[in-house]
């Protein structure tokens, strides 16, 4: 509780108590002037009707069959009348000059009027206000029958009431004030638990979390939501780490190469003949870092963009692949590997030829090197409702199980490939999986070990 007195740091709370108290108070002040003017004018309502019922009765009972003088003491009238003496109530005679001539009650205490017409009128003599109702006399009598009653009972059902809510106000509302603020600290309790939390990450340690156990409400899902963000922002920047680190491995072994190579050079005086061997030897090597420095480089292009820009142009994929199958078949035949091609003609998509070539070619490329000789690599394509397939299926040598969930990740290479000749910077599959995505399709690998590999991309298809 003594925390919520620290104004500056708890302003929320507060501004929010306050706009709750405010809004209280006006209700209540809206609502209590509504309810004292309803029951200010229901009395004057209900003292009306008393009037002019006793202003009916009066007439009936007393002057119509009794005559005038009306108010005389007899059996029948004297019981009502003392009744309505008991009750407040003033009954009087007036003739057409003002002068009364007959009454009961306290009519004496009321001020004398000469009334024009049938109705009711206030009238305050001595600090007591009363409510007068006149009514003129029947037949060839010429003169007002007045039927009063003092309006201070009603003044003093309305000044208790008017009492009662200057009292009760500033208790309803402290009562609810204090209760706001609890609630008000309750519901913004996690907020505090997560600024500590954000407070704590550091760009070192991205494993606080929230934690927030609680209903889902709006600040409750607010902290899964940062929970969440925060574990992709973690991934991201593992992912990132793990990318130098790889990035820089890769860079540090032809670096490593051409140093020993320049180191063994230098040694001993060379013959031309060595000297050139050795320079090939370095152009091998600077070549790897080439292709390396390139790969990163488009990688990281394709990586900026969200995706291909709405102008790409309209691709005819038969005749795309039908080319790749052909420029591949040398490379094929070398390597005794039978290359075949199934393309449905007329397919269509939306893209960038460019980036569509290295992506079956890289695919091409990686069947004929993991596949024996004596292989097949198939290339595949097909309509398959709204979306172009195409698959490289190969003989080779097959993925184990435990590597598939990797292989699109960057630097990622299949123990054994990094020692290999063959093994590129596991680049390749990272940068096809990219282009897939910016065409909006996807790329899935099926594969088991000494049987084959299969890469199937799936993209969206044009419609004719
Ligand atoms: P790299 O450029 O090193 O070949 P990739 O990203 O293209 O890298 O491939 C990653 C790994 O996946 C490689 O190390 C390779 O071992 C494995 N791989 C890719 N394609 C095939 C395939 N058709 N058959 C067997 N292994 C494959």
């Amino acid at each position: 509780m003594v925390k919520f007195f620290h104004l500056e740091r708890q302003t929320l709370r507060v501004r929010l108590t306050a706009w709750y108290m405010l809004l209280l108070a006006l209700a209540l002040v809206l609502f209590s002037s509504y309810l004292y003017l309803q029951l200010e004018k229901s009395l004057i309502a209900q003292l009306d009707t008393t009037l002019e019922v006793t202003a009916s009765q009066a007439l009936d009972k007393t002057i119509k069959r009794e005559g005038h003088p009306a108010f005389q003491n007899n059996s029948e009238s004297e019981g009502t009348t003392d009744r309505l003496i008991k009750t407040g109530l003033a009954v009087r005679l007036v003739d057409v000059c003002g002068t009364m001539w007959d009454g009961f009650g306290n009519y004496a205490a009321i001020p004398a009027v000469l009334p024009t017409s049938k109705g009711y009128v206030n009238l305050t003599a001595r600090d007591t206000t009363w409510r007068v109702y006149s009514q003129p006399l029947p037949g060839n009598d010429r003169g007002w029958l007045q039927v009063a009653e003092s309006l201070e009972p009603t003044r003093e059902v309305s000044e208790h009431l008017l009492a009662l809510m200057l009292l009760g106000f500033p208790l309803m509302l402290s009562i609810a004030g204090f209760g706001g603020l609890f609630l008000a600290d309750r519901a913004l309790r996690p907020i505090d638990r997560i600024i500590r939390t954000a407070q704590a990450i550091s760009s070192k340690d991205f494993t606080q979390r929230i934690g927030y156990r609680g209903p889902a409400d709006e600040v409750g899902r607010l902290a899964t939501t940062l929970d969440r963000m925060l574990d992709r922002l973690q991934e991201a920047f593992e992912r990132e780490r793990h990318f130098t680190a790889d990035a820089a491995h890769e860079l540090r072994t032809p670096l490593t190469a051409i140093k020993g190579r320049i180191g063994v050079a230098l040694s001993r005086s060379r013959t031309p003949a060595e000297s050139e061997n050795t320079l090939q030897d370095l152009e091998q090597e600077v070549n790897r870092l080439i292709r390396l420095a390139n790969g990163l480089l488009y990688l990281s292009r394709l990586e900026q963009q969200e995706q291909l820009p709405s102008f790409s142009q309209g691709v005819d994929l038969s005749n795309l692949l039908t080319a790749f199958a052909e420029q591949m078949q040398p490379l094929a035949q070398v390597q005794h590997i039978h290359l075949d091609a199934q393309i449905a003609p007329g397919l269509l998509i939306q893209g960038n030829p460019d980036y569509l070539t290295n992506l079956v070619l890289n695919l091409l490329d990686n069947a004929l090197k993991h596949t024996p000789p004596g292989g097949r690599v198939t290339l595949r394509s097909q309509q398959q409702g709204d979306r172009v397939e195409v698959t490289v299926q190969d003989t080779g040598i097959g993925i184990d199980d435990q590597y598939l969930p990797h292989l699109f990740d960057r630097f990622y290479r299949v123990e054994g490939a990094r020692s290999r000749s063959t093994g590129g910077a596991g680049l390749g599959l990272a940068i096809s999986a990219q282009i897939a995505r910016l065409h909006g399709g996807t790329l899935s690998v099926r594969s088991f070990v000494d049987r084959g590999t299969t890469f199937m991309l799936q993209l969206p298809g044009v419609r004719r």
